[in-house]
C-alpha cells in the first residue's frame, strides 16, 4: 500500500537515536539539521498521488505499490523502473543518491533469485522473499551500510594487512536470532529510512567470517545508534542562499551497534564471506539499484549544464567560440550518459524465472563514467563562472536593508539581467559547486560504489571477454604465412621499384572475420 508523506514522517518519530557530535537528536522531522531533507523525502511519497505521479507506482491485484519494488519481467517493466527513478531524480535534482529507489532496488533484485541465498540454507531464501514482500507491502524506505572499516579487507585485493577493528560482527546467536556489535561505514539516508540493510559488499580477509553477516534492522532497534557527519542543512542561510543545502542534505551516518538483537527472519546471510558478496552480483540487486544511480546522475548533469548555460548567458560570454566549445563538451558528456542509460535497457538480459535485468556491463560502465567525470564537469562550470560567484553579496539580507538594496539593484544589474536574478543564479551555482554540501557531493560521486579500481573490476567481470577473445582468435586464424604481396618491397631485398612484383600481385579473398 502506498504511504503518504505524512505517514512517512510519522514513521520517523520512532525513538531512533542519532548523534551530531555530542548532541542527541530526538526527532529528525523537527531538528534544524534534518527537517527539510525529511520533508523532501515526504514530498516523494506525496508525489505519487499527484497528476504525473503514475510513473512512481504499479498496480498489482488491485493494489498499488512503489514502482521501485517492481520485479521486471519485460522491457516495459525496466522502462517503468527507469521512469520512476527519473521522476524521483527530477524531484530532488539528482541530489539525493540514496532515495528510496536505491536500496529498494537491492531487496527487489535480491528476491528475484532467492536460490542464491539458499546456498546458506533454505531458510535464508525464504527470508529474502518474505522481507521483500514485507517491504513492498509496508512501502518501506531502506538505506544500507555494506562497507566494513578499511582494516578488515582482503589483503590480496587491498594490499594492506587486515586488522582487528570494531567492525560490525555477530557476537552471539541463539534460537531466536543473532546479536550484532560494532560499526559499519557510512549509511547515507539512514537517518530518514525505515530499515537499514547491513551487509558486506567488499572482499574481507579470511578469519573475518563473523563480519560477513547480512541482515536488516530498524533504526530504532535497541542498542543501535547513528553517528551523523556535520548536517549542512543546519548551516543553510536561507532557501535563496542555499537552495540545495536547505532541501536535499540526505545525511551520512556511521552505524554503531551495541548488542543489537536481530531475529532470524531478518538474517539473509551468515558466516560466509563469498556468499555475502555474491548476493549483490549473482542476483540483479546491484544492477537494479545502480541503474538508479546513473539515472539520478543524468539529472544532476542536466542541472549543471543548465547552470553553465545560464551563467555564460548572464556573463555575456555564451557566444565566445571557446566558451561555446566548452558547452559543447558538456553537452557531449551528457549525451554519453543518456546513451548509457538507454543502453542498459536495450541490452537487457533474460533471467531464470521469467525475469529480466538491465545490461550489467553497461551499468558498471555508466557508473565508472560518472565517477570519473563529476569533478571535471564541476570544474568546467566553475571555470566558466569566473569570479562572478564571489561577487555576490554575502546573503539575502542585502535585500532587507533600505541602504544596500537600491545600491545593489543599481550596480549589479546588467543589460541582460537584473541584479536579483543574477544573485539567485550564482547563489544556486555556488551551492552545488563551492559549499560544504558541494564538497560532500564531490566525494559522494567518486565513492558511492567504492573506489575506481573496484568499479573497474566490476566492469571487467561483466565484460564479454570470452566473445572478445573469440573474435580476435577468429581474425588471427583467418590468415597465416603466405606469399609476399609485393616481393619488390620485401624487407632485405634492397628495395627497387617493385613494378614487376605489383604486376604479379595475388588477389586476396575478402574476409569478414572482423565483423563477426
Ligand atoms: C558521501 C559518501 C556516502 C556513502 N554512502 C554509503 C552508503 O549509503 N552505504 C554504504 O554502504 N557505503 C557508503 N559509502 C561508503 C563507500 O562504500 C566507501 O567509501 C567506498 O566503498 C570506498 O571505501 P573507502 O572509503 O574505505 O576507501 P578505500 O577503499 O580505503 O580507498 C581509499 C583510496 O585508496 C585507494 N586504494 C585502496 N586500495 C587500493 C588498491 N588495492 N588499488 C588501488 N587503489 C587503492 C582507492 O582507490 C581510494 O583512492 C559512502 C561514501 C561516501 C564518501
Amino acid at each position: 500500500m502506498l504511504k503518504t508523506g505524512a505517514d512517512y514522517l510519522e514513521g520517523l518519530r520512532d525513538g531512533r537515536v542519532l548523534y551530531v557530535g555530542g548532541e542527541r537528536v530526538d526527532d529528525v522531522t523537527t531538528h534544524p539539521g534534518f527537517r527539510n531533507a525529511a520533508r523532501s523525502y515526504a514530498r516523494l511519497y506525496d508525489a505519487r498521488f499527484e497528476p504525473g505521479g503514475e510513473d512512481l507506482w504499479v498496480e498489482e491485484d488491485g493494489e498499488r505499490f512503489a514502482a521501485y519494488f517492481l520485479q521486471p519481467r519485460s522491457r516495459e517493466d525496466l522502462e517503468k523502473r527507469t521512469r520512476c527513478s527519473a521522476r524521483i531524480a527530477a524531484l530532488t535534482h539528482g541530489m539525493m543518491g540514496r532515495s528510496p529507489d536505491f536500496v529498494g532496488g537491492y531487496i527487489t533484485g535480491a528476491a528475484m533469485q532467492p536460490e542464491v541465498f539458499a546456498r546458506g540454507g533454505d531458510r535464508f531464501a525464504e527470508n529474502v522473499t518474505g522481507f521483500y514482500q514485507d517491504c513492498r507491502r509496508r512501502d518501506v524506505f531502506l538505506s544500507h551500510a555494506v562497507a566494513p572499516p578499511q582494516g578488515t579487507r582482503d589483503k590480496a585485493m587491498y594490499g594492506r594487512e587486515a586488522a582487528r577493528v570494531p567492525s560490525l560482527s555477530v557476537v552471539a546467536r541463539d534460537a531466536d536470532g543473532i546479536t550484532i556489535s560494532g560499526m559499519k561505514m557510512l549509511a547515507t539516508s539512514a537517518a530518514f529510512s525505515d530499515e537499514i540493510w547491513i551487509g558486506n559488499i567488499l572482499p574481507l580477509a579470511a578469519g573475518h567470517e563473523d563480519e560477513s553477516v547480512t541482515c536488516i534492522v530498524p533504526p530504532n532497534a535497541p542498542g543501535l545508534t547513528l553517528w551523523s557527519r556535520k548536517p549542512y542543512e543546519r548551516y543553510a542561510v536561507s532557501e535563496f542562499d542555499n537552495y540545495f543545502t536547505s532541501h536535499f542534505d540526505e545525511s551520512d551516518c556511521v552505524v554503531v551497534c551495541e548488542n543489537v538483537k536481530v531475529p532470524w527472519h531478518r538474517v539473509l546471510t551468515i558466516d560466509d564471506i563469498a556468499l555475502s558478496r555474491a548476493i549483490y552480483f549473482e542476483t540483479p540487486a546491484h544492477t537494479l539499484s545502480n541503474h538508479q544511480a546513473g539515472v539520478r546522475y543524468r539529472e544532476k548533469m542536466r542541472l549543471l549544464l543548465g547552470l553553465a548555460r545560464r551563467i555564460t548567458q548572464s556573463m555575456g560570454i555564451a557566444g565566445v567560440p571557446a566558451v561555446a566549445d566548452d558547452l559543447g563538451h558538456l553537452a557531449a558528456l551528457y549525451g554519453m550518459m543518456s546513451g548509457m542509460i538507454a543502453g542498459q535497457i536495450q541490452g537487457h538480459e533474460q533471467l531464470p524465472g521469467g525475469f529480466v535485468n538491465y545490461d550489467r556491463h553497461v551499468m558498471y560502465s555508466a557508473i565508472y563514467f560518472a565517477t570519473q567525470h563529476y569533478d571535471e564537469i564541476c570544474a568546467k562550470v566553475r571555470e566558466l563562472s569566473g569570479g562572478s560567484v564571489l561577487q555576490m553579496p554575502a546573503d539575502v539580507s542585502v535585500l532587507e536593508n533600505p541602504v544596500t538594496r537600491p545600491l545593489f539593484e543599481a550596480l549589479w544589474s546588467t543589460p541582460q539581467q537584473s541584479a536579483l536574478d543574477k544573485f539567485q543564479l550564482f547563489k544556486l551555482a555556488w551551492d552545488i559547486l563551492g559549499s560544504d554540501f558541494a564538497g560532500r557531493h564531490l566525494q559522494y560521486e567518486r565513492f558511492y560504489m567504492g573506489p575506481a579500481f573496484v568499479v573497474r573490476a566490476h566492469a571487467s567481470r561483466e565484460c564479454d571477454w570470452a566473445g572478445i577473445e573469440a573474435d580476435i582468435d577468429t581474425l588471427l586464424s583467418s590468415y597465416g604465412p603466405g606469399p609476399l604481396l609485393n616481393p619488390g618491397m620485401a624487407a632485405g631485398d634492397g628495395g627497387g621499384s617493385g613494378k614487376e612484383a605489383q604486376a604479379a600481385l595475388p588477389a586476396i579473398a575478402p574476409t569478414t572475420a572482423w565483423a563477426t
